[in-house]
């Protein structure tokens, strides 16, 4: 796509108000699972290097979730046909803030005592005209960041399986506006 063009552009982009983004649209993904957790995430490039991820999520056991964009937003056999961590570049799995990562890592969100998960998250790899149709996956435990001892922490952070997916897509500004109410 072409996504090319200098700073420049951001000043032609901004001013469009609500929330049309200063680099392109929001893009949203409404996360499910058997399990009966739920969320709603957007996606939002504030710049080449700024992408930025909020969102909610419900229905969570209590503590940390790995928090990943995988490979296919295949949800046929949920959440398990995703594929790998998205990793155009060939990485191992790490943080967030790590040079070495998988584009698709964005670490953990802490789920409280209710099973509720708020998060606000700028990345610099993730790029959101790359992930359009690829998928949001919540993992049932902790991203260890590739720092643990487990032969998956190099691969997955040893996070286990997913609890809730969902395809990351373009979407109407009142859908946007709409989902915003329910953060
Ligand atoms: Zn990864």
């Amino acid at each position: 796509m072409g996504f090319g063009g200098s700073w420049k552009g951001l000043g032609v982009l901004r001013g469009f108000g609500g929330f049309e983004g200063v680099w392109g649209s929001w893009k949203v993904a409404a996360l499910g699972g058997p399990g009966g957790v739920r969320g709603l995430l957007r996606f939002l490039q504030l710049s080449p290097e700024r992408c930025l991820v909020d969102g909610a999520v419900s229905g969570l056991p209590p503590g940390p979730h790995g928090l990943h964009i995988h490979e296919f937003g295949d949800l046929s056999d949920p959440c398990n046909s995703c594929g790998g961590h998205f990793n155009p570049d060939g990485e191992s799995h790490g943080g967030p803030q790590d040079q070495h990562r998988h584009a698709g890592d964005l670490g953990n969100i802490w789920a409280d005592a209710e099973g509720h998960a708020r998060f606000r998250i700028e990345d610099s790899k993730l790029k959101v005209w790359d992930i359009i149709g690829r998928s949001v996956v919540v993992a049932e435990g902790e991203d260890d960041l590739g720092r643990g001892s487990h032969p998956l922490s190099r691969v997955t952070g040893n996070s286990g399986p997913g609890l809730a997916c969902g395809v990351v897509a373009r979407s109407s500004e009142p859908l946007v506006l709409q989902l915003l109410r329910l953060l």
